[in-house]
């Protein structure tokens, strides 16, 4: 399969308004077409469809277990689609359109497969103009996880979906780059305070002030089952990734990899670490700088790509350091923690 890829920056443009109106067409057709969120690009397909939503599993090569979220053009979209509580009133018209994933009962028109056989399901209204105008070409709600290849992390360029997707999908929208770079946070919203699923840009801390509690899933004393698709292996680099928290600390372990007489390891550094370890003499180009340690929304924007750099230059050892586990910090140590791990 040939797969074509689209500019759609500028959602006025001819190729645009062409790209979005055959992206409407394949969706309804039952095909793929990748398309850029404020999260991460989403690979998506027409949520009422089976065997399309069985075409995004195979596609990314997804364990059959792990749900895929519902994307909606409208809250009366997502209303059609699962019982709304009032908490997800409340943080709907809080957040939405935007980052957050509300999981809630399912009304039951979608195939069970969607969710992965589960009773609930994931449904989010996104604010990226290209994946509203997509949505409304569509005129249907669209299945989308993220549009990378299972297990490798999730992209924020067009050019990362068409390294995973080349001949897999039929079209590639091109939104340029995502602006937050990591996925939704996931909250389930069927009881009285949010519980939350998986960490993202809107923040535990956040949505514990809105709603008095916001316990993290398995810390919750009421028993609710625990985002599945969290519990496999994902974003990892083909290298090994080693997590370090200072500047010293990345150089000791630097040391210790030479000394072991391994390949020059590659760096992923803060801002300032960065400018510590060149007046140490270390090569610019063994490091990628992530972003300063005073702001982590550089490090969320830039920790996916920044692996899938690492493989690009086949980086057998990269040594990352990490950022405090606090606000967005969070969201970014949870998707760094896992590239790290081995299984
Ligand atoms: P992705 O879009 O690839 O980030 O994957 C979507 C993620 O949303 C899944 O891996 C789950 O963690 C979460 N999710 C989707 N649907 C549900 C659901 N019904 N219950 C709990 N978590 C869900
Ligand atoms: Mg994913």
């Amino acid at each position: 399969m040939e797969t074509r890829l689209c500019d759609i920056r500028n959602l006025n443009s001819e190729e645009a308004l062409r790209g979005l109106k055959l992206a409407g067409e394949i969706l309804r057709g039952g095909g793929l077409v990748g398309f850029p969120t404020e999260t991460v690009y989403g690979l998506g397909a027409n949520a009422f469809d089976a065997e399309a939503v069985a075409s995004i599993f195979a596609a990314k090569g997804r364990p059959g277990d792990n749900p895929l979220i519902v994307h909606v053009a409208s809250l009366q979209q997502a209303r059609e689609l699962v019982e709304f509580t009032p908490l997800a009133e409340k943080l709907a018209e809080r957040y939405w359109p935007g980052p957050l994933t509300l999981v809630l009962d399912s009304r039951g028109l979608v195939p069970a497969s969607v969710s992965a056989g589960l009773s609930t399901l994931a449904v989010r209204l996104p604010s990226h103009p290209g994946a509203l105008a997509m949505l409304r070409a569509a005129e249907r709600p669209i299945a989308a996880p993220s549009a990378n290849l299972s297990g490798r992390p999730s992209p924020t360029l067009a050019s990362h979906v068409l390294e995973d997707m080349q001949g897999r999908v039929p079209l590639i929208l091109d939104g340029g780059a995502v602006e937050i770079g990591l996925e939704s946070t996931v909250v389930d919203a069927r009881g009285e305070c949010p519980i939350l699923l998986r960490p993202g840009k809107i923040t535990q801390e956040e949505l514990r002030l809105l709603c008095g509690d916001c316990p993290a899933a398995g810390q919750a004393d009421c028993a609710r089952p625990a985002s599945p698709g969290m519990k496999y292996r994902h974003y990892a680099p083909q290298g090994q990734l080693f997590l370090v928290k200072t500047w010293r600390e990345a150089e000791a372990l630097r040391l210790q990899l030479l000394q072991e007489g391994l390949p020059l390891p590659l760096l992923l550094l803060s801002d300032e670490s960065a400018g510590e370890l060149q007046q140490r003499g270390v090569p610019e180009e063994q490091i990628i700088s992530l972003g300063s340690e005073a702001r982590p929304e550089e490090f969320a924007h830039n920790l996916f790509a920044a692996l899938r750099e690492a493989d690009h230059r086949a980086a057998s050892h990269i040594i990352g350091q990490s950022i405090p586990a606090i606000g967005l910090g969070a969201a970014v140590m949870n998707r760094y923690t896992k590239a790290a791990s081995k299984k």
